[in-house]
């Protein structure tokens, strides 16, 4: 099989299409190739949880009907994309990757998603993800875990797992996630792609089904910085529908893209390269930054004391708002209800049995961290030190950084069944938990293999720097793509 249409930059497939030399609908049946192939054998990816090519073909028609008319058509028209499941769409169920959910269909659909269809791009289907966004590995999915393209015995991560795995697979080249604790950033460093986390506020998230809703954004995934950031100004923008979205600009992603890194100063902080990290991904990462300041950027120490409780914070502050947010989900309003109840309760009881083991947890963890004697004491504990997190990151860049460094994740990809501890699972975002808390945008690139497995480096930036990151990403990325970082599995001495 020829490689999948998909897996071609995304503006050669934009002028293929607008130049007529290549269809809609042959974008569409590429996908459905490489679908199948991620599908066939005894262990199949698991990308989509619904997925309507039919759909698909009528809507690509659509798209080539339009071109026939010489409508003004963006550079995503026509393009296949992939949406993580909870994304409200009104044409596919939004599932959230929950058995309670299973089957339900929204009135309305996300704003993200809305303007990704307004812009013409051909929505594939939904795509799987850890129970309502709980998770680094997709093993929560009540429809059955994702694997990961480069070794199906390994995890995709998650809780965006099957968007991370569908770009990476050559189905779609450019797909959408959602970012609580980093489960944009971390499936796309599982998966070798590229995972932008916004500023907190840049993505509208309405129609987004929510988590933590202090934590949660809508994040974009794509084979190249470039693309994921081009995704992401297409969703970008204030929405009236969602107050917590900012009025505040959205740069053209491709006017300072050529600028290079020369003149911005890297901040690599001491606590991101722990003693037990991965020595293969310490290495990739101490090329990476070799190679920046090859390029031209200033490297410099920098320390973000409270890195360390990044994760306990982010673990009481997450389950606090879960706890919340999940409360309407009771077999009244949403929740489908169970049959033969005889009182409210048994409705309540017999539709939230339904939860997964891991959200039943941290349904409880919330509850008791909010509960009268625990609030203060945990809660507002956990708060506080949120509130010393991000003052690392700002003064960090009132120092004069423009962008922070560090690994995306302490490990490559693990075995699926390898972690089942609740807390080392999430250990997996040591280090994309702590940007989201101070509510900082940050994109995760790929720097090369680790014996065969994608290790990806973070960038981080101030409050809406979407392109200083973007910039230093694209510079990164190209120069490894003409010269690739040396590969660390030898000497076994060093790891
Ligand atoms: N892995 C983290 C968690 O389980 C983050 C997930 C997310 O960002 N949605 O909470």
């Amino acid at each position: 099989m020829s490689a999948p249409l998909a897996t071609l930059p995304l503006a050669e497939l934009a002028e293929g299409i607008r130049k007529r030399r290549l269809s809609p609908t042959a974008l569409v049946e590429s996908a459905a190739a490489a679908l199948a192939a991620a599908e066939s054998g005894p262990e199949p990816l698991n990308l989509f949880i619904a997925f309507d090519l039919e759909r698909a073909f009528k809507r690509a028609l659509e798209v080539e009907a339009d071109l026939r008319d010489g409508k003004a058509l963006s550079p995503l028209a026509g393009i296949p994309v992939a949406v993580g499941d909870n994304l409200c769409t009104t044409d596919f169920p939004t599932t959230c990757g929950s058995r309670v959910l299973h089957g339900y269909v929204s009135p309305y659909e996300a704003t993200a998603v809305r303007r990704l269809r307004e812009a013409g791009a051909v929505v594939l289907g939904k795509t799987n993800l850890d129970e309502f966004a709980m998770g680094s590995s997709t093993e929560h999915s009540a429809y059955g875990p994702t694997r990961n393209p480069w070794d199906r015995s390994r995890v995709a991560g998650g809780s965006s797992g099957g968007s991370a795995a569908a770009v990476a697979a050559g189905v779609v080249p450019l797909a959408l996630g959602s970012d609580t604790g980093g489960a944009v950033r971390q499936p796309a460093a599982f998966c070798g792609v590229v995972g932008i986390r916004p500023t907190y506020g840049r993505v509208s998230r309405y129609g987004l089904v929510a988590f933590a809703p202090s934590l949660d954004q809508v994040g974009t995934l794509g084979r190249s910085v470039y693309e994921a950031a081009y995704l992401l100004q297409v969703v970008a923008g204030r929405d009236p529908l969602d107050s917590t979205s900012a009025d505040v600009p959205v740069a053209n992603v491709s006017v300072n893209l050529g600028e290079g890194v020369e003149g911005m100063t890297i901040g690599v902080p001491a606590e991101y390269m722990p003693d037990s990290l991965d020595p293969r991904v310490r290495a990739l990462c101490r090329a990476a930054l070799r190679r920046l300041e090859e390029l031209g950027a200033e490297v410099r120490e920098i320390s973000l004391p409270h890195t360390a409780y990044a994760v306990p914070a982010y673990a009481v502050l997450a389950a606090a708002e879960a706890s919340s947010s999940l409360a309407r989900i009771d077999g009244v309003r949403f929740g489908a209800p169970v049959a033969g109840a005889r009182s409210v309760e048994e409705v309540w009881e017999g539709t939230r049995a339904l939860f997964g083991a891991e959200t039943k947890r941290r349904i409880l963890l919330g509850t008791h961290v909010l509960s009268a004697g625990r609030h203060d004491e945990i809660y507002g504990h956990a708060a506080r030190v949120r509130g010393l997190v991000a003052l690392d990151f700002r003064w960090a860049f009132d120092s004069g950084v423009d962008a922070v460094f560090t690994p995306t994740t302490p490990s490559p990809a693990f075995r699926l069944g390898e972690v089942v501890d609740p807390y080392a699972m999430l250990l997996s975002d040591a280090f994309t938990a702590g940007p989201a808390l101070a509510g900082l945008p940050a994109l995760s690139l790929p720097l090369g293999l680790a014996d065969g497995l994608p290790v990806g480096g973070q960038l981080v930036g101030r409050p809406w720097g979407e392109p200083e990151i973007v910039r230093a990403g694209h510079a990164l990325e190209q120069s490894l793509v003409s010269s690739p970082l040396a590969v660390p599995s030898a000497p076994a001495a060093a790891r």
